[in-house]
């Protein structure tokens, strides 16, 4: 797959973005990001059915939606991206492969997968783009190694998704207590730091509390970051297997029209001008 995917490394990148943008512009987007699975009871949330027509019937698709739709996204993505490659169309497989790995990614994340998902209800505001951001951005480059084996079939994409998410989900009650019990040792002013960005000066967890909470959390962020990765390439080879392996050397619609540019064009526009409809998330 890498004779597609390596030289295209750029735009995956840089388009595995726009999901979070479309949240600027398309109200369903942002339940498509999370899913507030503590809603559903405790965990494994056995009270929330796994297939979608069931979970549907029980809890109705506007209450689904309500707190948020990851798990059933991302095998609507699959599905679509398994028919791009079907159509050998390579506009579309680069497109979907980038949006999918987004959600596949947001779906390893412990905090959106559940409803206090930025701390606002134990007051830790800002602890979501501290896990998901700041914690990476500091030690990634540095220390943690993101060299992943193969890509795996994967047999069954609505239960390894879901495993995903319910590892998340388990994972968020110690996000959220480590960063509190820390704090507790952390005198405010060491707990912060103030940085120079563009300009404006901003108030950020200091290196040193990262650094300790990295620590305490014993290399989750980067053991969900690996893990994320892993699910991402085995998706789209699974997507690839599924369509029934197309040569990949002969893809056809390799330019994007101009509908696709105007469509990046609104994305990054709508992005830059308005407010977010439906609910805040950091990233
Ligand atoms: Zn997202």
């Amino acid at each position: 797959m890498l004779v597609l995917y390596k030289p295209h490394i750029d735009f995956i990148t840089n388009h595995a973005v726009d999901p979070d943008m479309r949240r600027y512009a398309v109200a369903q987007e942002g339940a498509r990001h999370y899913i507030d699975i503590d809603h559903y009871g405790q965990y494994p949330f056995n009270a929330l059915p796994r297939k979608w027509d069931d979970a549907r019937v029980k809890f109705s698709s506007d209450s689904l939606q309500d707190h948020g739709i990851v798990p059933w996204w991302v095998q609507t993505m699959l599905y679509r991206l398994t028919g791009a490659f079907k159509e050998k169309n390579q506009v579309k497989i680069l497109k979907l492969s980038a949006e999918i790995g987004h959600y596949i990614a947001d779906a390893h994340v412990p905090l959106h997968a559940n409803s206090n998902h930025n701390g606002q209800y134990t007051n830790q505001q800002g602890i979501h783009g501290f896990w998901e951001s700041r914690v990476p951005e500091l030690l990634a480059d540095k220390e943690w190694d993101f060299f992943i084996g193969n890509a795996d079939y994967i047999k069954d994409p609505g239960n390894f998704i879901w495993q995903r998410v319910l590892e998340s989900a388990a994972a968020a009650d110690t996000v959220l207590r480590y960063e509190k019990e820390l704090s507790e040792q952390f005198p405010p002013d060491q707990k912060f730091s103030f940085e120079n960005r563009n300009g404006i000066v901003v108030r950020q967890y200091s290196a040193a509390f990262t650094k300790a909470y990295d620590l305490k959390l014993k290399g989750m962020v980067e053991r969900r970051m690996r893990m994320a990765i892993y699910s991402v390439a085995s998706f789209w080879y699974t997507a690839w297997v599924n369509a029934g392996q197309p040569d990949l050397t002969k893809l056809s619609n390799k330019e994007f029209s101009a509908d696709d540019l105007k469509e990046f064009e609104n994305l990054s526009n709508n992005w830059k001008n308005s407010k977010i409809i439906g609910r805040e998330h950091e990233e």
